[in-house]
């Protein structure tokens, strides 16, 4: 018997002769106190035999010769659209800029190793879109968007560990998400649907406010009176393509800051109250929410034994962006710590009218170039440092590859910015102490947190306001922020549009 099974027996007084088998429903981990619980909701089979729930896929009936609905995007709005088509009987033809994840491959190593950023192939665009080298952890707490179930044995179904639907906080990790998102490809195509790789949209023609057709960078076309458009919240040049089209949408504001990495051995510590962490506990991670002059400042997909990625989508920016495999094994934590902006902190690109908070993202990114010397290397300082004004004499060995250069984060930042963050970690450090060290390395920026430009659309047909046809999707619309949300909007915006097919 293990100790699950003698503990729930003892606590409920049951024989334990009697208890056939203990399932674990829901697992959480509470290190609040001194003393970590771990919190597990069971169902416990007494006198009646186990019989495990077989996780299924939904029905994907053939639909090579079924009505067709365009999309555009395969990350996982657009994947999750192609699946919800199947579903229902519609053929997805998803069109993508990027490669296959298998191809995607080459150009992250050379991102990594020569610094060279293809426009087209990097960590955010290609099969699986920012998803596939994505970390991979599947909390949302917008559980009022859908069915986050479902889409969590959507991917169990494809191949992720069981594990993610007992889980409070899933996570797949890096390592096992390329297979999950060629899993999902491969019977797209099998039942009939259509991808297209290294096929960028440059234009949308739209004939009286209705989407008519999707033209390629080959000089191709499709036509089409149904689109889905789920570009992602990096694709600069679809938000450009709407702005001169005329085709409405709206400037967003979004939060901004910089990555942070510390030794994971000291997370634990501060974490889980202890000189070296328990085999029974994972690799820890943190959140933390302050309000410094006003604004908020939090910490934003914290990646425990993980690894800071190079995020950039077009060559004269640097963007990082966190990663961990699902062991969560590597020496070093890392977390986006992000300020929220707001709409009059883009003032100063008022000229770009719905595109201000795109171009203020993109100066940051710019500037951080510039600092790093010109290459993927990124600005970067100890965390004390930063607080006390100093330039680092030198700099501790990090997991972000293409390697760092010692800056003063005011360089890279405005100054209200580069103020919050400041004060912030001194804040930062009253909850968790010791976070406050020169052992933690500031790498700048984090700047894709979220869509700066929302695409809108009718709240009930999901329908771009405007052009009829055309559903903005995922978080490049401003309706998902991560993974699950971007899938539940990628099967709502399918759902919609066969929804008038099929009228
Ligand atoms: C390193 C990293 C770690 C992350 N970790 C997590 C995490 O742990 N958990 C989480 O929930 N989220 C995480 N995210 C964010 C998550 O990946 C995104 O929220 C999610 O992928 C958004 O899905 P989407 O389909 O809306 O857009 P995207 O994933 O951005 O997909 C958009 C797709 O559209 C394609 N595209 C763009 N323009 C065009 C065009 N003109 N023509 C054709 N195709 C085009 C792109 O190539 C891309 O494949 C992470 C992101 C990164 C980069």
């Amino acid at each position: 018997m293990d100790r699950l099974t003698t503990k729930v027996a003892r606590t409920n007084g049951i024989p334990i002769d009697e208890i056939k088998h203990v399932q674990v429903l829901k697992r959480s981990i509470d290190a609040r106190q001194k003393s970590v619980k771990i919190n597990l909701k069971v169902r416990v089979f007494v006198k009646e035999d186990f019989i495990e729930d077989r996780i299924t896929l939904p029905e994907y009936p053939d639909v090579s010769n079924a009505p067709e609905v365009v999309i555009i995007g395969a990350g996982p709005a657009g994947l999750f659209a192609a699946l919800r088509c199947v579903e229902l009987g519609c053929k997805p033809i998803v069109i993508e800029r990027g490669k296959d994840v298998r191809s995607r491959r080459r150009d992250l190593k050379a991102i990594n190793r020569d610094h060279i950023v293809d426009v087209d192939s990097n960590y955010c665009f290609g099969e699986g879109g920012a998803g596939t080298y994505s970390d991979g952890k599947l909390y949302t707490r917008s559980k009022k968007r859908g069915d986050v179930q479902r889409i969590l044995k959507i991917l169990v179904g494809f191949g992720a560990t069981d594990q993610i639907l007992v889980d409070a906080h899933p996570h797949i990790g890096t390592n096992k998400l390329p297979d999950i998102i060629a899993a999902i490809r491969e019977k797209i195509v099998e039942r009939g649907g259509v991808i297209k790789f290294e096929s960028r949209v440059v234009d949308l023609k739209i004939k009286n406010q209705e989407i008519n057709e999707v033209v390629l960078r080959d000089g191709s076309s499709i036509i089409s009176n149904r689109v889905i458009l789920a570009t992602g919240h990096s694709a600069r040049d679809i938000f450009e393509l709407l702005y001169h089209k005329k085709i409405e949408i709206e400037s967003k504001p979004f939060a901004l800051g910089v990555r942070v990495e510390h030794p994971q051995l000291l997370i634990d510590q501060i974490q889980y109250s202890c000189d070296t962490r328990s085999p029974y506990l994972p690799p820890s991670p943190y959140s933390v929410v302050k309000q410094v002059n006003g604004r908020g400042m939090y910490s934003f997909c914290m990646c425990p034994g993980g690894v800071i990625a190079p995020c950039a989508t077009s060559p004269g920016e640097v963007v990082t962006n966190g990663w961990s495999p699902s062991k969560r094994d590597q020496p070093t934590a890392n977390s986006g710590i992000v300020v929220e902006l707001r709409s009059q902190d883009f003032k100063a690109f008022s000229n770009y009218g719905p595109l201000a908070a795109m171009y203020f993202q993109k100066s940051i990114e710019q500037q951080a170039w510039h600092v790093g010397g010109e290459t993927q290397k990124v600005p970067a300082q100890r965390l004390t440092d930063m607080v006390n004004n100093k330039r680092s004499e030198n700099l501790p060995v990090t997991s972000y590859k293409p390697g760092l250069t010692s800056a003063d984060m005011s360089e890279v930042f405005p100054k209200f910015i580069h103020k919050v963050l400041q004060q912030g970690f001194v804040s930062f450090n009253k909850s968790m102490r010791g976070y406050l060290t020169n052992e933690a390395i500031v790498h700048a920026p984090e700047s894709r947190t979220s869509s700066p430009v929302r695409i809108p659309r009718d709240f009930k047909t999901l329908e771009h306001i405007q052009i009829k046809g055309l559903y903005p999707c995922g978080e490049g619309a401003g309706y998902a922020g991560g993974i699950i949300s971007a899938a539940i909007d990628g099967e709502k915006c399918a759902q919609a549009c066969i929804t008038t097919i099929k009228k």
